[in-house]
């Protein structure tokens, strides 16, 4: 069993039982650690940097919903995507459209419980249910933790995981392309080239503030969330862009059977979320309110600038290298800023990263969740400030701690 690769983990019960650490943010009930010794949980790609943004926004990005409304199952019967909210819908489509992510037109869109519940009705979708055997997913390694375990956890006789798409040999496979990656955060296509072959792109980072969007992506199955996109993870909403409509049938049988649909409560808040985020773009702005992306760019420049200053500082660590591109978003050439920080341990004596940074009290997930060796840790990018900021404090002390320590 992959435990320690799901959400809630090992990393939670520390930080709660750890009577030492010291929390503030009383205003929405949530924890952040401000205490020099204290635990910081690094290991979830929890997007809560994002709310310092949405809470500028204020009424803007708030809904009321009466006791009477989004009662009923179905949203349009007569659908395709029957309990899809026509008012996300039309928000998706108008959100790509801006941006020049991903082609909309002639998809059909699904909403699904996160890219989560999407990412299972798309391996529902592609594994033909009388094969012999369970169809193969794989996913070119350092692939995202989620994905072996989500696979396997029900033991499926549809499809099972099937490891590193390097290392596999066969013609019939589901292949995950996650790009920009987690955890790495590089740009990724298939490897796999066999024409019985198939494809779910999971498109999660493909947004201005962690890459250039450098051309209009144009895959058979398209996955988003507004998790990363807008930092609304809490709201467990993701759609699908699907070219193919038996496929697209398919995936909206499977969260009918799942789930008998997707709550329309959280698809009119995503969707009031989405148009605060391209009314921002396309509407007049007087009070000179913040956009989205630009807040997320500035702040992911800075953080990662601050963290490559620290990993200097601290000699024990590498991170990958990114190069720029021009970005059709922005109209300007702009870095990558990944969600993620991919840190290579480049001591000799230190094999085991994650086990390392426990011991300063940095909580992060090692290499081998995500098929590679444990020298590697994935740490979030995407934390509150003040998290973030102890975070780099404490690597860049770790070479003056460490050789106090040895002496
Ligand atoms: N895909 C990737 C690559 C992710 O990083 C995540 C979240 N960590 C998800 C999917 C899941 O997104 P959601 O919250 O919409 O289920």
């Amino acid at each position: 069993m992959q435990t320690s690769s799901c959400l809630l983990e090992e990393g939670d019960e520390m930080a709660a039982a750890n009577d030492d650490s010291v929390y503030a943010g009383p205003t929405n009930g949530v924890r952040a650690v401000t205490n020099a010794s204290a635990i910081i949980n690094l290991d979830h790609g929890d997007p809560t940097m994002f709310e310092s943004f949405w809470r500028r926004i204020g009424e803007k990005g708030t809904i009321v919903i009466p006791g009477w409304q989004t009662m009923s199952y179905f949203s349009d019967a007569t659908k395709l995507c029957w309990f899809l909210e026509p008012d996300f819908a039309h928000e998706v489509r108008r959100l790509h459209g801006l941006v020049g992510n991903a082609v909309v037109e002639e998809r059909h869109v699904i909403v699904g419980t996160g890219s989560t519940q999407l990412f299972q009705a798309a391996l529902y979708a592609l594994s033909p249910p009388d094969a012999s055997e369970p169809m193969s997913v794989v996913s070119a390694v350092p692939y995202y933790s989620s994905y072996p375990s989500v696979t396997d956890y029900l033991r499926s006789g549809l499809f099972r995981w099937s490891g590193d798409a390097h290392a596999f040999k066969g013609e019939t496979y589901i292949e995950l392309v996650c790009s920009p990656n987690n955890p790495d955060g590089t740009i990724k296509e298939a490897v796999l080239k066999s024409k019985f072959g198939k494809t779910i792109h999971d498109l999660a980072y493909y947004w201005p503030q962690y890459t250039a969007i450098v051309g209009t992506a144009d895959h058979d199955i398209m996955l988003f969330t507004v998790s990363k996109s807008t930092g609304h993870a809490g709201t467990r909403l993701g759609w699908a862009l699907v070219k193919d409509r038996d496929v697209a049938k398919k995936m909206v049988k499977f969260i009918e059977l799942n789930t008998i649909g997707v709550s329309k409560d959280s698809q009119l808040r995503a969707a009031k979320i989405l148009k605060v985020v391209s009314d921002g773009y396309e509407l007049p702005n007087p009070d000179g309110m913040d956009k989205l992306f630009d807040f997320g760019r500035r702040l992911m420049a800075a953080r990662w600038e601050r963290l490559h200053e620290a990993v200097k500082a601290s000699g024990f660590f590498s991170l990958p290298e990114f190069s720029s591109g021009f970005c059709m978003f922005f109209k300007e050439r702009t870095a990558t800023y990944p969600a993620f920080a991919w840190l290579k341990c480049e001591k000799e004596e230190i094999r085991d990263c994650e086990g390392f940074l426990k011991e300063h009290n940095i909580l992060t997930r090692s290499g081998k969740h995500f098929g590679v060796a444990s020298e590697f840790v994935r740490v979030s990018m995407l934390d509150r400030d003040e998290n973030f900021d102890l975070f780099v404090k404490r690597i860049s002390s770790l070479g003056s701690s460490h050789l106090s320590q040895k002496v």
